[in-house]
């Protein structure tokens, strides 16, 4: 039987969960690998995986933000023939990517800052907190399994890819990247395909009585769908929410918001832009508040905007 570790770094819980709730189709993984570490759902210690010589395929989820996670990721990686980042935060940073723009200290601060407790980490031996990192910023793993949490579609084929190489002995044209490489909106079922997509503005959610058939571009509602790889099955869209771009960005080394602000260029008040001009266009994009959390909301840490602004600082080699 081959080994496989599942290890939780800095998570919410939400991918965990999504692997557990996978069910009946583990057992055909388990046909090929026994489980030697996944806290969820077995009961053995680090202790003992630490001592496990070699790991056949790791599952690393959620990012890295503390020392202790940090040398967990890199000893436990090194011993494994198959890594495989579970996630977006894992991936792409995720939502705590957001993090990156901010020291450690800071974010403390501000969450912190509302207590009344402080917690004196060095003097009771806790794990240092570190600059946030997705576990791509760690290591290369071979399977890049985005999505927050990863879909079911994400998941079979990480199953699926994971049976391949217990039958194989290899992992192909490495790194995968999981989801299908086409763009969200390529399938959607609001796409309006025989026609171009106009955007008459821009517009927040509870200003607009949506049509639930209706592009949310064609509404003035930002939808991250022509950035986003196809990784679910519109799970979003279809409960009538725009879509916030967590399956990141069409292919491994892509950058989802300038893709985002590109396509937003090309459709934004099209049929007026002649009458609105530059100041016109300049007061519709002035209404977007958060251009990061619009924009990067999952993929900041993996974003050329960030590497451009560790460039500056003489952070990034
Ligand atoms: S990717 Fe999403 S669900 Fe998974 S750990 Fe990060 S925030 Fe949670
Ligand atoms: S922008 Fe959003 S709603 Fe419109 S087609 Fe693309 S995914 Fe669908
Ligand atoms: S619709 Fe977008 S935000 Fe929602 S699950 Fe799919 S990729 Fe993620």
């Amino acid at each position: 039987m081959l080994k496989l570790a599942v290890i939780p770094g800095a998570i919410c819980g939400g991918c965990d969960v999504a692997l557990a709730s996978v069910g009946e189709k583990l057992l055909d993984v388990l046909k090929y690998y026994e489980i030697v570490y996944w806290p969820i759902a077995i009961d053995r210690k680090l202790s003992d995986l630490e001592a496990v010589e070699e790991i056949d395929a790791l599952i690393y989820m959620g990012g890295v933000s503390t020392s202790e996670e940090y040398e967990l990721a890199r000893k436990l990686s090194s011993k494994s023939r198959v890594k495989v980042a579970l996630g977006t935060c894992s991936v792409y940073g995720g939502i705590p990517g957001l993090n990156s723009l901010s020291s450690p200290l800071e974010v403390y601060k501000v969450n912190m800052g509302k207590s009344d407790h402080w917690i004196q980490g060095d003097s009771l031996g806790l794990p240092q907190l570190i600059p946030y990192m997705a576990y791509t910023d760690v290591v290369e793993p071979d399977i890049l399994a985005p999505g927050c949490p990863p879909s079911g579609k994400v998941l079979d084929q990480l199953l699926e890819q994971l049976i391949e190489y217990a039958v194989k002995g290899e992992i192909e044209h490495k790194p995968i990247l999981l989801g299908d490489p086409e763009s969200l909106c390529n399938k959607c079922p609001r796409n309006p395909k025989t026609t171009k997509i106009k955007m008459p503005g821009i517009y927040r959610l509870h200003e607009v009585e949506l049509d639930d058939k209706k592009c949310f571009l064609e509404q003035g509602i930002l939808c991250m769908g022509p950035a986003t790889r196809n990784i679910c099955d519109h799970s979003c869209i279809k409960t009538n929410y725009p879509c916030t771009g967590c399956g990141g960005p069409l292919e491994w080394g892509g950058d989802s918001g300038v893709s985002m602000i590109s396509s937003i260029g090309s459709i934004l008040l099209v049929d007026s832009e002649k009458s609105l001009l530059e100041p016109g266009l300049t007061r519709e994009i002035d209404k977007l508040r958060d251009y990061i959390g619009t924009f990067y909301r999952y993929t900041l840490r993996k974003s050329m905007l960030y590497k451009l602004r560790e460039l500056k600082k003489g952070g990034l080699k």
